[in-house]
């Protein structure tokens, strides 16, 4: 790879309530803070998505866990050797965010789940968040049972059982629960030791078409840029497949929105490659893992305030269709996550908050019968049949998940 020696090769989330220490915990693995709300600027490509890389690597000659370290020098002086770079997306822990976390996920190969050892188990985005992991289908899931420096061993022991109960019969059943303070840097080792076993890196076809999901947009320029220094749209996002190069032509969809006679229509954008950047680094080339920026030749006002996010980036010709209605299968849970309310039947009318991959679309239904319903999307959505919906109903102020959907036809 050229000139792109750290580019991350998986994409970790790291979910689990607010306050339950994620943030703290990508900067003691990481040495960044991801709450960033300086935007980030390298060479004119920024992203600013929560999120963080760390390089993961192992002194020679120690024995596990003690070897694992993201040090670069080992306790005897000698240098350790690089294992790996993950990319952590950090979710937001707040509620309201959950669409923000569900579109994430359509980025994650694997997740840790942070649960805090000085309160009760499971906190309301606790289980929402497992819920989600569960219905998306990332099964490399890692417990990291934190802030166990609060707790006597006592109750961090009945801690680990609560969990264990909590887990049990979900996608996080089998997953290691690792105790750690995040903050006092306490069993880092044995984390990381976890994540490299449970959660590897996925098998890719490097001969695979470019697949990106779009998570972000935006204009790069500052107000008042004269136009021989304009930088082109720039697209934040994540590679699932395939390679991209600068150079390289772009398609992207569903595309930009246009309005004639009062009537919305999406056309696709076809666009060059002008940059790329991986791993905090510009690059010539990307390959899947971690977050990139992709400097496009597209005018930036397209791009501006996230217009293009949710959307799907890849060769021309080999994006999948575009929708603007759809038939999906459902599956409802049994209640509301974190509460003993019912789910009731979805009906004919009702607006309903879905999650395609990075996009989230409000559609209205349609026709709704026990497993399956049709929905008319107000934003229409780039995917292929088959594709994983993550179903939202807004309950009280606000959309609360009810269940998941397979896109059909
Ligand atoms: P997030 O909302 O999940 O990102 O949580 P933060 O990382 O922002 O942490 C919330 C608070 O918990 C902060 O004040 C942290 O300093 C604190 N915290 C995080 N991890 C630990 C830990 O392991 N031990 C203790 N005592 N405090 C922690
Ligand atoms: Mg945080």
């Amino acid at each position: 790879m050229t000139g792109n020696h750290r580019q991350p090769e998986v994409n970790i989330g790291l979910v689990g309530h607010v306050d339950h220490g994620k943030t703290t915990l990508v900067q003691a693995l990481s040495g960044e803070w991801t709450d960033q709300h300086s935007e980030e600027m390298k060479r004119g490509i920024s992203i600013r998505l929560g999120y963080a890389d760390a390089t993961f690597r192992q002194c020679p000659g120690m024995d596990a866990p003690e070897c694992y370290t993201v040090e670069e020098t080992c306790p005897d002086g000698s240098e350790s050797e690089v294992l790996r770079t993950v990319s952590f997306v950090d979710a937001p822990g707040h509620e309201t965010l959950m669409a923000t976390m569900l579109s994430g996920a359509a980025m994650m190969d694997g997740a840790v789940l942070l649960v805090a050892a000085n309160e009760p188990v499971p906190q309301a985005q606790t289980a929402e968040h497992l819920m989600a992991l569960d219905i998306i289908g990332i099964e490399n899931i890692v417990i990291a049972q934190n802030k166990v420096d609060l707790v006597d061993a006592d109750r961090a022991r009945e801690n680990y059982r609560e969990i264990e109960a909590f887990v049990e019969g979900t996608v996080a059943e089998d997953a290691p629960v690792v105790p750690i303070s995040a903050q006092q840097e306490v069993n880092m080792d044995l984390l990381i030791q976890a994540i490299e076993e449970s959660i590897p890196t996925p098998e890719r076809d490097p001969d695979a078409d470019a697949r990106m999901q779009v998570a972000r947009s935006f204009d790069v320029n500052r107000p008042g840029t004269t136009f021989d220094g304009l930088m082109g749209g720039v697209l934040g996002g994540s590679l699932t497949q395939g390679r991209l190069r600068v150079g390289d032509e772009l398609e992207i969809r569903p595309g930009r929105r246009v309005e004639e006679g009062g009537q919305a229509e999406y056309l696709p954008v076809t666009t060059s490659i002008r940059s790329l950047q991986a791993g905090g680094e510009i690059v010539d080339e990307v390959s899947p893992g971690g977050l990139l920026g992709v400097g496009t030749g597209l005018d930036p006002s397209l791009t501006k305030g996230d217009s293009l996010a949710g959307q799907v980036a890849g060769p021309p010709g080999s994006l999948p269709p575009t929708w603007h209605q759809f038939t999906m299968d459902v599956e409802l849970l049994d209640r509301l996550v974190g509460s003993e309310e019912d789910i009731d039947p979805i009906s004919t009318g009702e607006p309903l908050m879905l999650t395609v991959g990075t996009a989230t679309t409000v559609g209205a239904v349609t026709s709704a019968r026990t497993d399956e319903c049709e929905v008319k999307l107000k934003r229409p959505v780039c995917a292929t049949p088959g594709a994983i919906i993550a179903i939202n109903r807004r309950v009280g102020t606000r959309w609360r998940l009810i269940g998941i959907g397979t896109l059909t036809e």
